[in-house]
């Protein structure tokens, strides 16, 4: 029954949480939505309204390893997600213009400079060793998986690096935003055979999708 498609059927990979919250009603509005409720199945792989679509769930940071891999065709992934992977084993032809945020450095309101090397937590361990690198600053990056607001709050890090959207966990905890690395936003990625082998599949959904954010796509004037 949950067999993968073959031929011109595309796979797009999601995942759960802030993302597909906003890429649902975009993608609802190409015709693509899942044909079971997301908050509820425990399915991986979803049919959905357009039967030349299917969706897998995936961790978000493993979004660009399935497109790269082309187990997935097309992936909607966070830029902070693809400026981490750091791959180029995928097309990356839309800002999809959702999940807005901001990459920030920040620490605790108010802290005297510490002496000695600055601690960093972050889960975007690639990202704040480059940042790092080009402000020619030596840091001790420590790299975690969540919760990142507690690193400065415990003595385990002075500064975090993480994504930031309001502002409201930073301000809880008694953190600051310090310095600003970049903007982000979530892209469409495309595996860099299926733009050959399923071109005309491909490119009618990314120009779908560039329409409902509405920018303007290379294909859609063909
Ligand atoms: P904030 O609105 O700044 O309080 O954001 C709260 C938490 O949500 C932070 O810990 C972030 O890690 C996370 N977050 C904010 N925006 C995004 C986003 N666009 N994608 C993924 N995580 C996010």
């Amino acid at each position: 029954m949950n067999s993968l498609p073959s031929g011109d059927q595309l796979i797009i990979a999601v995942s759960k949480g802030r993302i597909l919250n906003d890429a649902l009603p975009l993608l609802a509005q190409v015709g693509i939505a899942p044909l079971d409720d997301l908050n509820t199945t425990r399915k991986l792989i979803l049919e959905t309204t357009d039967p030349g679509v299917k969706m897998v769930v995936v961790r978000a940071s493993d979004v660009p390893t399935y497109v790269e891999y082309g187990a997935a065709d097309v992936g909607v992934a966070g830029k902070d997600v693809l400026l981490e992977y750091d791959g180029s084993g995928y097309y990356e032809p839309l800002d999809l213009k959702i999940a807005r945020c901001r990459l920030m450095v920040a620490g605790p309101v108010g802290a005297a400079e510490q002496p000695g090397r600055l601690r960093v937590a972050t889960k975007y361990e690639g990202i704040t060793r480059r940042w790092y690198a080009e402000q020619g600053v030596q840091v001790e990056v420590i790299k975690l998986y969540g919760s990142m607001e507690l690193a400065p709050l415990v003595g385990l890090a002075d500064r975090i690096v993480d994504v930031v959207d309001t502002g409201n966990t930073l301000r809880a905890n008694g953190l600051a935003p310090l310095e600003h690395l970049c903007d982000i936003s979530s892209r469409l990625i495309v595996n860099k055979a299926s733009m050959k082998t399923k071109h005309a599949r491909v490119t009618s959904l990314i120009g779908a999708l560039a329409a409902a954010v509405g920018e303007s796509s290379p294909w859609s004037a063909a």
